[in-house]
């Protein structure tokens, strides 16, 4: 089972991971997609969970596996349709995350009006950082947060331009699924989303939670 650790020592086994997708608006539009009122959620099973100093395994039915540095929320107590104005009581911390992505697979998805789980969802295609407790981040909505790889800064944003805030994002999610203490959400990226190959290395952070090195193999 994999699990998150708090410098505390009380972890979470990981259960859930919802992934928010089209939450940036300037990565929407270099996707070529359109916004959408309500929250666009998809799941990654806890089996895609690596630690800093793994690697990606780039799987054998893709050639283009992206990179997106995206902010997790890391849920701490049970919420079943919880008003937006009491969700953060729900927030156990937070975590740097990678949502891994098989661009060609789910571009092919897309088209052909199938499920992202494949593209989304195989091993190793949610790197995530030690987390942080919510007291410690003043505000989850104004952090700059930035991606290289080899050194060079692919992603650089700032979770202000979220579309969906946090508070709504668990608002929305706790009602269709009951969230649970250790179920991540992953809130989106930002713009600069880009291809990675075997051997480099990625540098993940977010001011005020933390970073995260990853390899590719
Ligand atoms: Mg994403």
């Amino acid at each position: 089972m994999k699990s998150v650790r708090f410098g505390d020592g009380e972890s979470f086994q990981v259960g859930k991971i919802l992934c928010l997708g089209r939450n940036y608006p300037e990565h929407v539009k270099e996707m070529k997609a359109e916004s959408s009122a309500i929250p666009v959620v998809f799941l990654k099973p806890s089996t895609a969970i690596i630690g800093p100093g793994e690697n990606i395994v780039i799987p054998p039915n893709s050639g283009d596996v992206h990179h997106e540095v995206e902010l997790v929320v890391v849920i701490g107590r049970d919420c079943r349709q919880v008003a937006s104005d009491d969700a953060m009581e729900h927030v156990a911390g937070y975590a740097v995350g990678l949502d891994m992505t098989l661009r060609d697979v789910q571009a092919d998805a897309k088209k052909r009006g199938l499920p992202w789980s494949v593209a989304k969802g195989f091993d190793s295609s949610a790197p995530l950082s030690a987390p942080v407790r919510r007291a410690l981040v003043n505000d989850p909505h104004a952090l700059p947060i930035e991606l290289r790889v080899n050194g060079t800064v692919r992603q650089s944003s700032n979770t202000a331009h979220m579309i969906h805030r946090i508070p709504e994002i668990i608002a929305y999610c706790s009602t269709v699924f009951t969230l649970e203490p250790g179920d991540l959400i992953f809130t989106g990226t930002p713009e600069g989303v880009g291809r990675v190959v075997h051997g480099d290395r990625l540098d993940a952070s977010i001011a005020g939670v933390g970073s995260l090195t990853v390899g590719v193999t």
